[in-house]
């Protein structure tokens, strides 16, 4: 189905683009780029499930500034090009590649979104912006502020729009729509595509072209998966342990609440782990603070929550870890896509207690295999990780977020279900020492896909 050996001169890109991408070190289009790039291109509707880190965003950024590029600038407080992101930290990633790939181009771009003064962004759009990356709501200000006019726009982005569902923006998204003009090119993308998105994309493309470069739910191939049984109370030691034993740098960590995030960062800090926090509580200042310096190595370890890592465009990042396991199972996904991105291999840990058994069973269902386990010695529980096995009792097929039948999720203390009260105790042996680094693995299907 995919072409990932075309090169972007065969997709139909002008040169100057194509000496974009050859700028960034890209060789290749990837998947999602062989399929949306030429679709864009002839003008057509789009709908892509596709992933962060399957390089959707040059996806359409590319084809959208060739498609641009000829046309009249755009006008005083009018954009051509308007791209919807869930979150800021995103909204500024995509600008950042519409500059990277049109360098070449006489085009204008803007980023606006909310946490930052309006008034900046205000007297900057009064020039216009051919392409305007902006948040939802702040844009829905802007507009009421007649900052921003949509006559001259031909052109519609939703990036990551299941996230912008989740994150409660679908009234703005409507309303927005309402402001643009009827004739327009849509384009939606999405990691999912749930009964309500196909809603939501029936009120905004047009006999739209569909495409899909990862099968839903598939975990990126090239993650290896493993999970640490610990006890809750033991976390934050062994995470430490982990960090220090393997020199891991560049690690992202995953807490489920900001408090757990800002706790965690100090116990990293105490031990002599530089870590800093990102989450929704924080500044935006201190948002791209901490992310700039995480990308440039200052900092070893980013903690972070689901919804403001969502989008983090990190290259090749080589440590993912779930601190805690998320409550919808589908983040597990999103958390993973962190790492192994566009071809590169990475390694994602779960450090999972007993109480979170629920969480892992939801997770493997949805990803349909089983996490390879390991016990790190010295950190094994004192309150056993029951065992999780993949088995034939019918499922909800959707997956676990919003099963019609209460019964197949959440349902904690029910493990008997799947649950095999004997699971095996670490040292027991069937173990064996699987590295140098005496970590005892439980024997267990292949998850290195
Ligand atoms: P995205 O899914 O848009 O967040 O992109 C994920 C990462 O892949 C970004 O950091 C891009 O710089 C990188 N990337 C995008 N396209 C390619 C490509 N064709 N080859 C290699 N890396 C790419």
């Amino acid at each position: 189905m995919n072409d990932n050996t075309q090169t972007f001169d065969e997709l139909g890109l002008s040169d100057s683009l194509v000496q974009a991408t050859k700028q960034s070190g890209y060789t290749h289009a990837s998947p999602i780029q062989a399929q949306a790039i030429p679709i864009v291109l002839e003008g057509h509707d789009l709908l892509a499930a596709a992933q962060t880190g399957t390089g959707k965003t040059a996806g359409f950024t590319l084809p959208m500034l060739q498609l641009l590029a000829p046309g009249k600038p755009a006008g005083h407080n009018q954009a051509r090009a308007l791209v919807l992101t869930p979150t800021r930290e995103l909204a500024a990633q995509v600008n950042e590649s519409v500059r990277t790939y049109g360098k070449n181009l006489p085009l204008t771009s803007a980023v606006v979104f909310g946490g930052v003064k309006i008034n900046p962004q205000m007297m900057r759009l009064r020039s216009g912006a051919d392409i305007l990356v902006a948040t939802p709501g702040r844009l829905l200000d802007l507009y009421n502020q007649k900052a921003i006019r949509f006559d001259q726009l031909e052109i519609l982005v939703l990036d990551e729009a299941d996230r912008m569902l989740d994150m409660g923006f679908i009234h703005d998204i409507k309303k927005i729509i309402t402001l643009l003009p009827k004739k327009r090119q849509n384009l939606l993308f999405s990691a999912t595509f749930s009964d309500e998105i196909r809603t939501l994309a029936k009120g905004i493309v047009n006999h739209p072209k569909e495409i899909s470069v990862t099968p839903r739910n598939a975990a990126a191939k090239t993650v290896r998966q493993w999970l640490a049984p610990a006890d809750k109370a033991q976390k934050s030691a062994l995470l430490i342990h982990l960090i220090q034993e393997n020199s891991w740098y560049q690690v992202l960590v995953f807490t489920r609440t900001k408090h757990g995030a800002n706790k965690l960062t100090k116990q990293l800090d105490k031990a002599g782990i530089n870590a800093a926090a990102i989450h929704g509580n924080k500044s935006q200042g201190a948002r791209t603070k901490a992310l700039a310096d995480f990308k440039s190595m200052k900092t070893q370890v980013l903690v972070a929550t689901d919804i403001a890592a969502r989008g983090l465009d990190i290259d090749q990042l080589p440590q993912v870890v779930n601190f805690d396991l998320p409550n919808v199972a589908e983040d597990y996904v999103h958390r993973i896509g962190r790492t192994g991105r566009a071809g590169a291999t990475g390694t994602a840990v779960s450090l999972v207690s007993a109480d979170e058994i629920d969480h892992l069973r939801s997770i493997e269902r949805l990803i349909k295999k089983t996490i390879e386990r390991e016990y790190i010695p010295g950190f094994e529980p004192s309150h056993e990780l029951p065992e999780s096995r993949l088995d034939s009792r019918p499922q909800n097929p959707r997956g676990p977020k919003k099963s019609p039948n209460p019964g197949n999720s959440g349902n904690r203390n029910h493990g008997r279900r799947d649950g095999q009260p004997g699971a095996k105790k670490p040292g027991a042996p069937q173990n064996r020492k699987t590295s140098s680094r005496n970590r005892r693995r439980k024997p267990r299907e292949a998850t290195n896909t």
